[in-house]
């Protein structure tokens, strides 16, 4: 399936920039998720991909196909692109069944197909079937009903279900009624040799015009594949409505209306629809948002399943950190039309690029704690909280006032890169400027205004997951607890001090006291980042 690769792609609506200036290579067979907060630009970027918006500027690569470059004049419209769509409003035809809903997308394609002999490919796949008549008297012996009654419907949907085939093929299958013949392993040597005359005919048929038949019983001419402007066939598109039903279970209740489904069976009728054209690439915005709690779990784990079984690339827009987080094989993080952070669900978690992508991942959020100091050796001693003296360990060797010129630089090529892009006309100063995450440090009585502080070298953010805050009687921290919320499995724990909060996830079933003592550790890794830039600087542990 096909990567996708987008190149400084641009959407500006005056000098609103939804999104600005955006690198990104979807690997094939990926799981992306678009992640931010509202208006951020995840919409934006999903639809331009797809060919709904049409970008300011740069340059979008499907597979092989540019499918947009402002420079080229090259805009190819969505239905072109091969692409599925599935969004939150997935509204289903309500006087269409579930069958008539997944087909009718199927019966509408007209495009470029080889040219194949049906008869000829339906009566191979009968000669394989009944060559395996004794499993098929046994799938038919499992259908009949307790008045003794044979259930054709259930018989044809185990047919379609084991041997992936249409309903045409299975009833044909089923009217050979194998488990009443005396003799079946006669009658389907009969209907084998039947079918062999029938594949006789139609390779003497193309034979007649000029072709052979592959194997795969497409026509072939002078060694080239027969193309023709065609439709689906019946039974191609009864295929394919099998086969997604099958994969998002919905085979039983394709004579249904919409409005006899729930609402988790409507939304796998809506995903069967978008799945049913094969599209390589499947768009979905935020398609579980109307569901309940418990549902959306449901469909996250069978949509990882489908992600699976159709080797499909999958780009999903969310503004929920938890389904990205479990969905993705990689976290795409924009924040005001700008790429943060590119990288696996874990990356994204464990060494975040900044504070805002450290405070946006992660439930309950990270805590952050301002901490002056400097570097001692390998180590850094820093002053948290007021009354702590922490030792930060890096855990890899890092020379801070290094680190410290680079990050400078960087800034400075930033903004040169910028002053750069406004000398081309066709870029605009930036409307909705960017402006650096303001990180929120948990207080008690946080109505108190302070100065504004200079921020120097001196000055780092500590980013501290919940599960790391550990209660533990020879902690060294004194605090007091704040608020406890016991869901049974764990428990999230607030714990003040000083004038500080900080919250923490503890395992299991304990019970706090509202203003316990406790003795609080950090166990496992923080994470270090520069109070002037808010970037990432570097893991570690502390003492
Ligand atoms: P949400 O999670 O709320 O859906 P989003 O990240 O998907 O947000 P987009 O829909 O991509 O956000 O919108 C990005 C920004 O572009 C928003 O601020 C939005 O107001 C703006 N925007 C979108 N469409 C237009 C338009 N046609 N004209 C002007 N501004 C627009």
């Amino acid at each position: 399936m096909p990567k996708i690769t987008l190149t400084d792609v641009t959407k500006r609506w005056g000098n609103f920039y939804a999104v600005d200036h955006l690198n990104l290579e979807i690997k094939d067979n990926a799981f992306v998720t678009l992640l931010g907060p509202s208006g951020c630009g995840k919409t934006t970027t999903l639809r331009m991909i797809a060919g709904l918006e049409t970008p300011t500027s740069g340059r979008i690569v499907i597979g092989d196909t540019v499918v947009f470059d402002s420079e080229m004049g090259i805009n190819i419209p969505p239905n072109k692109r091969k692409v599925g769509f599935l969004f939150q409003n997935y509204a289903l035809w309500p006087n269409m069944t579930v069958y008539q809903n997944v087909s009718f997308g199927l019966a509408n394609i007209k495009e470029k197909m080889p040219v194949v002999s049906f008869e000829a490919r339906t009566a191979q796949r009968i000669c394989e079937l009944v060559g395996d008549w004794k499993k098929i008297i046994e799938i038919t012996k499992d259908c009949f009903d307790k008045k003794g009654n044979l259930n054709n419907d259930k018989l044809y949907l185990r047919l379609i279900d084991t041997y992936t085939i249409s309903m045409y093929t299975a009833k044909k299958i089923a009217g050979y009624r194998l488990n009443l013949v005396a003799d079946p392993q006669a009658e389907s040597q009969k209907v084998i040799s039947e079918m062999k005359q029938i594949i006789e005919s139609e390779k003497a048929l193309a034979q007649k015009k000029g072709c052979t038949l592959n194997e795969n019983f497409e026509y072939v001419k002078n060694g080239e594949v027969v193309y023709a402007v065609r439709k689906l066939s019946k039974e191609e598109i009864d295929l394919s409505v099998r086969r997604v039903s099958r994969i998002v279970k919905i085979g039983m209740f394709m004579d249904r209306y919409p409005a006899e489904l729930s609402g988790g069976q409507q939304q796998r009728v809506a995903i069967a629809r978008t799945l049913a054209p094969e599209p390589s690439v499947l768009f979905m915005d935020e398609p579980l948002s109307n569901l309940d709690a418990k549902l959306r779990l449901e469909m996250r784990s069978e949509l990882q399943r489908l992600h699976l079984d159709t080797g499909s690339t999958f780009v999903y827009v969310t503004h929920d950190q938890m389904e990205a987080m479990t969905l993705a094989t990689a976290i795409c993080l924009i924040d005001n039309g700008v790429l943060q952070q590119y990288d696996a669900p874990l990356t994204v978690y464990g060494r975040p690029n900044n504070t805002f992508v450290a405070d946006f991942v992660g439930n309950p959020s990270i805590n952050f704690a301002e901490a002056t100091g400097s570097q001692n050796g390998d180590d850094l001693t820093l002053k948290v909280w007021k009354d702590y003296d922490f030792t930060f360990t890096p855990i890899e060797k890092i020379n801070i006032g290094e680190w410290q010129q680079q990050d400078a630089l960087h800034d400075v090529e930033l903004e040169n890169a910028r002053a750069e892009l406004l000398k081309d006309k066709r870029n605009v100063e930036k409307g909705n400027k960017d402006v650096k995450f303001k990180c929120h440090i948990a207080k008690l009585d946080e109505t108190e205004i302070e100065d504004e502080k200079e921020i120097t070298d001196n000055d780092f953010i500590l980013g501290i997951r919940p599960e790391t805050v550990k209660i533990t009687p020879n902690g060294k921290i004194q605090g007091e607890v704040y608020s406890a919320m016991p869901t049974g499995m764990e428990t999230t724990v607030r714990i003040k001090i000083g004038e500080f909060l900080i919250t923490g996830v503890i395992f299991g079933g304990i019970t706090y006291q509202l203003g316990q003592k406790v003795n609080v550790d950090l166990e496992g890794k923080v994470i270090l980042f520069s109070q002037k830039s808010g970037r990432f600087i570097t893991t570690g542990t502390v003492k």
